[in-house]
């Protein structure tokens, strides 16, 4: 075995379809419509074969969590397939923020004020206005990032007079946590703040997000395989 993990793109493409099956049988579950929960690929130190593979299985959106890892990967993607959607899911840091409003179609990781400002004039500059969501801190974590629960309402307002289009929250429970009480909280931010997006649910735990009102899972090493190394 190599540090550099490989999945057959056959392999991909079936985790795709069982990952969507899940999906749709949690949703069906929930009773909730199956078309109503957006699979996010995370595609993060995956190698382009398996970005290939993904796209060959239909797949359209991405999530990547560092800007400098996407421009190497995504542009020449970006400009062969037009209906890619990719999302930031990662840290931002604001003299990224150009770079971030010029590749990523979606940021879902507006976590301060420094970066909300940042993201808005840049947005202005290109003429570029995405969609944004606010990452919310729900487990009050010190070393993840995100606004804790109690500030979240302020924080949107602000967030919405600076111009920025908020469609959304997204949260990470803390890993040795039952995620269900995270994600019920995400929702109950989002219903009280008019929000309709809630991006929550990775590999471990997407099907009780999409119990929780999920609009988009992200989902990496269900549908990929195990990362490469940093
Ligand atoms: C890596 C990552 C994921 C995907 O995690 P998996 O456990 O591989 O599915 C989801 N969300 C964020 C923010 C991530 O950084």
């Amino acid at each position: 075995m190599t540090e550099t993990s490989k999945t057959p793109a056959a392999d991909i493409a079936a985790n795709f379809a069982d990952i969507r099956a899940r999906i749709a049988a949690a949703a069906e579950k929930w009773e909730r419509s199956a078309t109503d929960v957006e699979l996010i690929a995370v595609s993060k130190r995956q190698s382009e074969d398996h970005l290939k593979a993904a796209l060959g299985a239909g797949q359209t959106v991405f999530g990547e969590n560092r800007v400098q890892e996407a421009q190497g990967k995504w542009p020449a993607l970006k400009a062969a397939h037009r209906d890619i959607v990719l999302h930031l899911i990662g840290p931002l840091q604001s003299n990224k923020a150009k770079d971030a409003v010029a590749l990523f179609d979606v940021i879902e990781t507006v976590d301060r004020l420094k970066i909300a400002k940042a993201l808005a004039t840049e947005m202005l500059a290109a003429n570029r206005q995405l969609p944004v969501y606010i990452q919310i801190n729900t487990g009050k974590e010190d070393q993840k990032a995100g606004i804790f629960p109690e500030d979240a309402d302020k924080f949107i307002q602000d967030c919405r007079d600076l111009g920025l289009n908020v469609i959304g929250l997204m949260c990470i429970p803390p890993v040795e946590e039952q995620p269900a009480p995270h994600f019920a909280l995400l929702n109950k931010i989002a219903a009280r703040n008019n929000l309709e997006r809630l991006s929550m649910g990775m590999s471990a735990d997407f099907e009780t997000a999409v119990q929780f009102g999920a609009t988009s899972v992200r989902v990496g090493t269900a549908l990929f395989g195990t990362r490469d190394k940093t």
